[in-house]
């Protein structure tokens, strides 16, 4: 348990984040662990490096939404000050924090106050003696074998409320060294590429290490180390596991088109400004966004509810049913709309919502698909078909 939040032994698997304020600024740091919360982090981590930064923990803990783990990298002195200073878990680096006493010091203080810690190797701050047993290169037996001496100096003290993570900013070096840590230790693992750096490439990067390990059933806590704002952290872990069916979904899955020679409007654009709309509500439904209404509805059938375009018209339908015709400039402003009234009723509400309006909205569909296959033909990129066209429509 970190606080209140389960971790490993069959949990749902959780997001962390980092805030990037002096913890000493309680409520700037607090202010970004509630914008972190909003966006799916179910628990913060913030630093400890200096006393006022334990005071500031003193005075952020009970006022956090979240469970709060402080880091701690040099000084195990501001180890014991966060315990003191109440938070719910520690984060220490092996390749620090050296001397077993300090270590030792540290984890008897942690068990008993009942307060897990985590084992946090980094692969480029790996204890210098490993470093050089391995030939000089940082490889995943150097960082499993960290982990298991960290682990050997809390097993001294009897400590055993434990989680690992063995991160690198190499994306294939961080796999094998939290496979090869899955199969020696049943502690529970937070997974993370760390530095992975600004996005998307570091959302890429991130996402690679991760999503491997956790199809491979390995993880039970997952951070995206980004340079970038934290809440874009908090974001991406949520949606990761949302998209991976390990977290209930809390936010829109929004699906669109990739647009092709077929498409009625801009898709790009309708998409960006659905995602705008729907960003900072909580409404768990798949939304679909289609350039045109010939393949819009029957290929988004699954989605709970979606809209098409069709002859500067946006075809709106719910589980494929068509069930209303708007204007083109009212195509989000209704899918929004809709979606809350989902939301709130449920799916067959909203198709009892449009018994009235049902047989006409199927009716202006079937008009507007015809019109785009006279127009663009049954295969608007092929470019043969495209040139009959053009001959047709001149002669
Ligand atoms: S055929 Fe229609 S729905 Fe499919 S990509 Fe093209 S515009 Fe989008």
């Amino acid at each position: 348990m970190v606080g209140d939040v389960p971790v490993g032994g069959g949990a749902p698997i959780t997001v962390q984040s980092m805030t990037i304020t002096k913890t000493a600024d309680v409520e700037g740091t607090l202010q970004q662990i509630y914008a972190l919360t909003a966006a799916g982090a179910d628990i913060v981590r913030c630093t400890c490096n200096e006393p006022e930064a334990a005071e500031g923990l003193a005075r952020i803990v009970p006022r956090s939404p979240v469970p709060i783990v402080a880091d701690i990298h040099h000084q195990y002195l501001r180890a014991l000050e966060a315990l003191e200073a109440g938070v719910h878990c520690l984060r220490l680096n092996p390749g620090n924090i050296r001397k077993p006493e300090h270590i030792k010091a540290v984890a008897a203080e942690a068990k008993d106050r009942g307060v897990p810690i985590r084992i946090g190797v980094n692969g480029g701050s790996l204890d210098p003696a490993l470093y050089e047993k391995y030939g000089g290169r940082v490889t995943p037996e150097a960082m499993v074998e960290s982990a298991l001496r960290e682990i050997e100096y809390f097993d001294q003290v009897d400590f055993d409320l434990i989680k690992i993570s063995v991160k690198a900013s190499n994306v294939p070096l961080m796999i094998e060294a939290y496979r090869q840590l899955s199969e020696v230790t049943d502690h529970p693992l937070h997974l993370g590429v760390t530095e992975a750096g600004p996005p998307p490439q570091g959302i890429l990067k991130a996402t690679a290490g991760i999503a491997t390990l956790l199809a491979e059933g390995i993880g039970d806590t997952i951070r995206y180390s980004l340079t970038s704002d934290p809440v874009d952290e908090a974001r991406m872990g949520r949606a990761l596991l949302e998209s991976f069916g390990l977290r209930e979904r809390k936010n829109v899955d929004l699906i669109a088109c990739p647009s092709c020679g077929r498409a009625e409007v801009d898709v790009y654009k309708i998409a960006q400004d659905a995602q705008e709309a729907f960003a900072d509500r909580e409404i768990p439904l798949q939304v679909a966004v289609m350039g045109c209404v010939v393949n819009g509805p029957g290929e988004a059938r699954d989605a709970d509810i979606g809209i098409a375009a069709g002859n500067k018209r946006g075809h709106l339908f719910i589980r494929g049913t068509n069930v209303a015709v708007v204007p083109e400039d009212e195509m989000v402003p209704t899918l929004v709309e809709w979606a809350e009234y989902i939301k709130e009723n449920g799916i067959d509400a909203a198709l009892d919502r449009a018994t009235a309006t049902r047989d006409e909205a199927r009716r202006a569909a079937e008009e507007d698909r015809q019109r785009n296959l006279n127009e663009l033909g049954d295969d608007a990129n092929d470019s043969e078909q495209v040139v009959e066209l053009l001959k047709k429509s001149r002669s």
